[in-house]
């Protein structure tokens, strides 16, 4: 990209995930290519990776290698920056952020703080588990929170088979416990016992489809408690054929190496795994309730419909970390938080992308109204079901099978076409379906 004139508008995005780096490709090709405003994206990692595919790349079912996203590559062929850095710090008279000091994998600094400034500021940050302050969960679990966890999960998945086949008994299993059967908890759960299937069918020794025993553990009554009951008990049965073992009404209340401290019905128990993983709930990152912005008691950013920052003009935030009640009619009636899901930040991205080109011309800006298409929720390749909601009539439409795989699987790829265009991401989905062909169905490294 050529120099930049000083008096072009400089938009900043902190956070390129599924709602920032599209804002960013949105942006960067419509005012960046046409030089009417100066648009950088920053992100605390080098490569990007779209947050839903996580349980498949502790499972194995995904190569990182093959989905990640390079920022600078990207930023180059869509006309925005990239600066790699994590946001500490904001001061909102003078228009700057603070990024962190950049350490390398060793912990030498590599570059010191900085200080960008802005004339439009994006936060985008998304969202990490919550921990709800219990005791040891942050010391003894893994989280599904970024790539870099989800690879950590799966080498400590493969290593645990591996001792197994060497030295274990046929008859014990590798345990793991889970905590939330929220979709994060119930995807996961049937992408390791898809998993292990794989490492039978390559002959892994000792190792067959009970040789995983999954203890899927959830506070409410019943799991997917945010779905329709019904798609709730079909994932229920399916879990069940599987080998999952549902506890409801449980809650965690202290986590030891190897062991969750739990109650039901007031009575207190133990349960020793060996893996625990925490999926019960997200919280934003806490430092955002240190800069001086509105937030709500999980830290995330209050927000107006017009997505700017509750008091402010010239700051926005979408996605996990953005705190707002809407109403999918755009009636201001009983209104509901929209919910921390890639679709909400996809939709946050398309209408602010729309209302920064609109701010810099002086246009008026639109409101954000949020439309939920439904949620689906895939259990590997055992299941897929979900709900659809039909926008014509307002109905509710169960799914499963085929259709239910093909709806799921279009969330990513919409996100690709946003990212991509047409041709290179129909180029993508052919370079997926050779590399299934030619590789092992599980990443075993
Ligand atoms: C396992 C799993 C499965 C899911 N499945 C679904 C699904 O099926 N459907 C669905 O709609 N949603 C799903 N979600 C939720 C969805 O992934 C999130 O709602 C979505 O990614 C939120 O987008 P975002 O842009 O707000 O944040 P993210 O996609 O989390 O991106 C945040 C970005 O900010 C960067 N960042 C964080 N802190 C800083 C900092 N201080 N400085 C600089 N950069 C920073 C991060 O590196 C990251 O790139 C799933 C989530 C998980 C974990």
């Amino acid at each position: 990209m050529s120099e930049v004139s000083v008096l072009k508008p400089k938009i900043l995005i902190v956070g390129g995930g599924a709602g920032g780096l599209e804002l960013a490709t949105r942006l960067g090709n419509s005012l960046g290519k046409r030089q009417l405003a100066e648009i950088t994206l920053i992100d605390q990692y080098r490569v990007h990776l779209w947050k839903p595919l996580l349980h498949e790349v502790v499972a194995g079912s995904l190569d990182t290698g093959m989905e990640a996203l390079s920022y600078r590559a990207h930023s180059a062929d869509n006309h925005y920056y990239f600066r790699m850095g994590s946001l500490i710090g904001l001061d909102k008279d003078a228009k700057k952020i603070t990024l962190a000091p950049l350490l390398d994998h060793h912990g030498k600094q590599v570059l010191g703080e900085r200080q960008l400034d802005y004339d439009y500021l994006v936060i985008a940050v998304g969202a990490r588990s919550n921990d709800f302050g219990i005791e040891g969960v942050r010391d003894h679990c893994f989280t599904l929170d970024n790539a870099h966890e989800a690879e950590d999960f799966h080498l400590s998945f493969l290593n645990k088979f591996l001792q197994f086949s060497e030295t274990g008994n046929e008859t014990d299993a590798v345990h793991i416990a889970i905590v939330g059967a929220g979709a994060t908890g119930v995807e996961l759960s049937a992408e390791l016992y898809n998993a292990v299937d794989r490492l039978e069918q390559f002959g892994v020794k000792k190792v067959h489809h009970s040789s995983l025993k999954v203890t899927l553990i959830e506070a409410a009554p019943r799991i997917l408690p945010v779905l329709p009951e019904s798609l709730s008990e079909k994932a229920q049965q399916t879990l069940t054929d599987l080998g999952v073992d549902i506890q409801t009404q449980v809650t965690v209340k202290k986590v030891a190496e190897n062991q969750l401290s739990m109650v039901k019905n007031d009575q207190a128990s133990t349960l020793n795994a060996d893996f625990l993983v925490w999926a019960a709930g997200v919280q934003a990152p806490p430092f955002l309730s240190t800069l001086g912005l509105p937030t709500n008691r999980i830290h995330q950013i209050e927000i107006t419909p017009t997505l700017t920052v509750k008091g402010e003009d010239a700051i926005f935030a979408i996605g996990d970390c953005a705190f707002l009640l809407n109403n999918p009619d755009g009636t201001l009636e009983n209104p509901r938080p929209v919910p921390p899901t890639a679709q909400a930040a996809h939709q946050m991205a398309e209408v602010l992308a729309m209302n920064l080109a609109a701010k810099i011309n002086n246009q008026p800006v639109t409101p954000f109204v949020y439309n939920d298409h439904g949620s689906l929720v895939s259990l590997s390749r055992f299941q897929t079901l979900g709900s659809l909601i039909d926008s014509l009539f307002k109905k509710n439409l169960m799914v499963e099978g085929k259709l239910a795989h093909w709806a799921y699987a279009s969330l990513y790829r919409q996100h690709q076409f946003t990212l991509h265009g047409f041709w290179k991401t129909l180029g993508l989905i052919l370079a997926n379906i050779i590399e299934k062909r030619l590789k092992p169905r599980l990443k075993l490294y």
